[in-house]
């Protein structure tokens, strides 16, 4: 046998000691290190890894990179070649359960690690997604389509489109409910995009993802995917959702409304929130607890209204100190026809963009203002530079998130390319609380009032 198919990733000097020790990859061991004692499986080496370090799967399911100049011997106790496939299974059916079906577009919750390369690949096929979580046959009759296979960094509009098409057909062919494994980093967006692209739903539409692979101990895809499925089968909210982990550990799921959901944390299990309000509810071991009640329930005999357009000349810009009004006028020259801007505190940007700004309006360009801080409401009659900001026409949309007035715009703009008035009034007429009318107290100061839990944990802090 070659070295390659012995050692495979690994150069000198771990080359060296994993032959004198007799360990190949996959030899179960236990290392005595100047660090102390580790015991494991000895996995292959990413190709664009260090050769200073032999990798070690440990017993906890954690991986830990072991120095070469650290190992003072290595004991083999076993020899265990693993088989990181998962089987495609087809599921089972059962007459008397929902039907659902799983659109896969890629994403972590879709991905495993490719132990080569070292990297996080796209590679579970939506049947591979039932092979390693069978527990899903308990909640309904899944049919899975793997739509796309990519993260989501790449998903553009005309995903969005092709998403929205195929949950119009979905809704069409009669299924009770609808779940979308997406990438976490802009699932926010897809969320969106479809409540504007697949008006009346009568079922619900859910997104989710994880934050681990599934070949992570530590993975949230397994606990996320049966508890979007449960929503999506036996829930009574029809409108698009986010459902990912509520707290850090594997207690339950939130279920966010997609037009005030985000990504806040770049590595959490925890990491969407709804801002600028609380979740829609609380979903554990598939049992949903609605937080608030003033959600659009499922109708089965409602039609939906799909409408899957965007206009790509639509931009987000965010305002930063000094930014210089050649921006604005590069996109006035570039034919952008809708912008957002995130301004600072209610809605500011400085006084040197006043210019660009009344051009934009002269030529027909829509401007719309919304805020960093993310919580709160735009409010620009307060300051002089806020008014002076409204005479040029920037129209200030409350408390709707960034991100969501971006989607919305470009889809508006999509749907009435010449009717700017149509645009505007919808703009500025809620839908599914992408804007409200307040801020829930508690909402702000614990991120997610209404959760027992966290209300409990505040008890504890303040007392
Ligand atoms: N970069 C990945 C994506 O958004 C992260 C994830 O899925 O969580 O596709």
């Amino acid at each position: 046998m070659s070295d390659a198919d012995d050692f495979p990733g690994y150069r000198e000097p771990t080359l060296s000691i994993l032959r004198r020790f007799d360990t190949p990859v996959w030899s179960d061991i236990r290392a005595h290190t100047t660090r102390g004692l580790f015991e494991g499986l000895i996995l292959p080496r990413a190709e664009t890894a260090d050769e200073a370090h032999i990798s070690l799967k440990l017993v906890s399911g954690y991986n830990v990179g072991l120095r070469h100049d650290t190992i003072e011997s290595i004991e083999k106790v076993g020899y265990r070649p693993a088989d990181y496939r998962v089987p495609e299974e087809e599921f089972p059916f059962d007459p008397d359960k929902p039907r659902v079906i799983l659109f896969g577009t890629g994403g972590t919750i879709a991905s495993r690690l490719d132990y080569r390369t070292g990297a996080v690949i796209p590679a579970f096929s939506p049947g591979e997604l039932y092979g390693s979580v069978p527990e899903l046959a308990d909640v309904c009759n899944l049919v899975t389509e793997k739509l796309f296979g990519v993260f989501s960094e790449n998903i553009d509009a005309g995903h969005w489109k092709i998403l929205a098409e195929r949950c119009g057909q979905a809704i069409e062919d009669g299924y009770q409910g609808i779940v979308i494994g997406h990438g976490t980093d802009t699932m926010h967006h897809t969320a969106a995009a479809l409540t504007y692209m697949v008006a009346d739903s009568p079922i619900p539409i859910v997104l989710v993802g994880s934050q681990r692979s599934s070949d992570r101990p530590s993975s949230d895809a397994a606990q996320s995917l049966i508890n979007a499925s449960s929503v999506a089968a036996h829930g009574d909210i029809a409108e698009v959702l986010v459902c990912m982990f509520g707290p850090t550990s594997e207690r339950y799921n939130l279920l966010h409304r997609g037009t005030r959901v985000r990504k806040m944390h770049s590595s959490f299990r925890s990491t969407f929130r709804t801002l600028g309000d609380v979740p829609l509810a609380m979903i554990e071991k598939g049992k949903i607890d609605p937080i608030k009640h003033d959600y659009v329930r499922r109708d089965p005999t409602r039609t939906p209204d799909v409408q899957p357009y965007f206009e790509d000349k639509t931009t987000l810009l965010y305002y930063y100190p000094n930014m210089q009004p050649d921006i604005l006028h590069a996109l006035i020259d570039n034919g952008y026809k809708g912008i957002i801007l995130a301004g600072t505190g209610l809605g500011h940007v400085n006084s040197i963009q006043f210019e660009a700004l009344e051009r934009a309006r002269d030529e027909g360009v829509q401007v719309y203002m919304t805020l960093q801080t993310l919580w709160g409401f735009v409010q620009m009659y307060v300051y002089e530079t806020g008014r002076e900001i409204l005479e040029r026409g920037v129209v200030p949309l409350a408390n709707m998130l960034p991100e969501v007035a971006y989607v919305k715009l470009g889809w508006a703009l999509g749907r009435w390319p010449n009717e700017p008035e149509k645009v505007r009034e919808f703009m500025t007429t809620p839908v599914h609380s992408d804007m409200t009318a307040g801020e829930p107290v508690e909402g702000y100061l614990v991120f997610q009032g209404g959760v027992p839990e966290v209300q409990d944990f505040l008890k504890t802090i303040w007392s």
